[in-house]
């Protein structure tokens, strides 16, 4: 057999001096993780993440540009510029989620590190010194043959992190594999155990599930595997809603919102969960909104703030959606009733166009109306004031005073 290997020109020059370093310091180093997998497979790394058997805090002490991070498992961040940042982790004996005391005997040889890795696939070590890929795991054939495999038993790592599971349905959307049998067999029987993880973590997980490119695949996946319930119940709970034709609507609001996320992407362009968050839980806010106004004498302003407080205190017990996020979903909800309102009178309009979410907000009409909403005439009108460049130029003013007043009331 020949052995595969990787192609080094697409390894990142920092990572290799970080590894090199290392090594020249006299400790073992290895880059590891999904950026071997990716490269094996053709696809370009997302992150280069480091193994090694050297201390966090001798780490630290190497690299000026480091901080330690966690608090059971430190790891070190190693920071080039603001943005790019390559995380060194110290070859462990027990897994992640395990109840064992921080202390010098959590950490292991590269013999111990291997099984305490999710994947087969994201086991594999790449030694720079000799060229060669160190497979203790038979990730290798995983890779070749295409199968995702999680390490040991599957009922003992998911139930030690349950967070597995997810990344399981995030390699297969990806790479787009199948899930080995023994390890999609044990996802159903051990899907409830999601429920013990913290939300933040699973705020974090789904910004990886949908903002990473694959997200309708992801999202396809998740359903599939029943996990999507696990994330956000009363949206997974209307996909099954008694009127078919409000059920379908709901998954397709949500497929579209994924779907246009993809694409933006592709293109590089700035994405936000508050975008996927605003399409999957539209339906159920809708509901909600709609209960509350048949039975109270209030505004609909008001009820319609209550009920996004609702709806999204609710989501944000299984899933930490964040201020920021909150109060974007906010936004794009009430302007689409300002879009119907608006509409036709031009002063309103271009108070519309101005506000600073308005392209999200318009952009989450096109969505409805794809989603099976009957809006033409509405997305009509909104698209073609924005060819309107002199009302454009107005709005722009507008907005850059609005922005003042934002920054002045902080
Ligand atoms: P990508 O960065 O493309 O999302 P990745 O495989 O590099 O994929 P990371 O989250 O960067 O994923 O983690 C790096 C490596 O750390 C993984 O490849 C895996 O070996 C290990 N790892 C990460 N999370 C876990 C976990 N929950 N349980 C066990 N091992 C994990
Ligand atoms: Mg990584």
């Amino acid at each position: 057999m020949t052995k595969p290997s990787i192609n080094e020109a697409l390894l990142d020059p920092r990572a290799l001096e970080i590894v090199h370093t290392l090594i020249r310091a006299g400790h073992e180093a290895y880059l590891v993780g999904g950026c071997i997998r990716d490269l094996l497979r053709g696809r370009t790394p997302k992150d280069f993440d480091v193994a090694t058997s050297a201390h966090p805090e001798t780490v630290r002490q190497l690299f000026p540009n480091c901080r330690l991070i966690g608090k059971r498992f430190r790891l070190a961040h190693i920071y080039y510029g603001r943005n790019t940042l390559f995380e060194v982790a110290t070859f462990r004996r027990e897994s992640e989620a395990s109840e064992q005391v921080r202390g010098d005997n959590s950490y292991g040889t590269l013999e111990d590190d291997v099984h305490r890795r999710d994947f087969t696939i994201n086991a594999l070590y790449y030694d720079v010194q000799k060229h060669e890929i160190i497979d203790r795991l038979n990730g290798l054939a995983d890779v070749a043959q295409g199968l995702i495999r999680i390490i040991g038993d599957p009922k003992t790592r998911f139930t030690e992190d349950p967070v597995r599971m997810l990344r399981a349905v995030r390699f297969m959307s990806k790479l787009g594999l199948p899930l080995e049998t023994e390890t999609a067999d044990a996802i159903p029987k051990n899907r409830k155990k999601l429920a013990a993880v913290p939300p933040a973590r699973l705020g974090d997980e789904c910004l990886k599930l949908f903002l990473s490119g694959d997200g309708q695949a992801c999202f396809d996946n998740l359903r599939e595997y029943k996990l999507f319930t696990m994330l956000f119940p009363d949206v997974d709970h209307l996909f099954f809603h008694p009127n078919r034709e409000f059920a379908t609507y709901a998954v397709r609001l949500a497929q579209a919102a994924l779907a246009s996320t993809d694409q933006r992407v592709r293109e590089g362009k700035q994405v936000t969960l508050a975008f996927v968050l605003a399409a999957f839980l539209w339906p159920v806010f809708q509901l909600q909104y709609a209960g509350m106004l048949r039975d109270g004498q209030r505004s609909w302003h008001e009820v319609m703030h209550e009920a996004i407080d609702i709806v999204l205190l609710a989501a944000n017990e299984r899933v930490a959606i964040t201020l920021r996020l909150r109060a974007i979903i906010r936004e794009i909800w009430t302007l689409q009733a300002r879009l119907e309102l608006a509409a036709g009178n031009q002063k309103k309009m271009v108070a519309v166009l101005a506000h600073p979410r308005f392209r999200a907000a318009y952009d989450f009409l096109l969505i409805r109306q794809q989603a099976g909403e009957n809006l033409p005439a509405l997305v009509e009108t909104w698209t073609l004031i924005q060819r309107d460049s002199a009302l454009m130029q107005q709005a722009a003013r507008q907005r850059v005073k609005y922005e003042r007043l934002e920054e002045s009331s902080l």
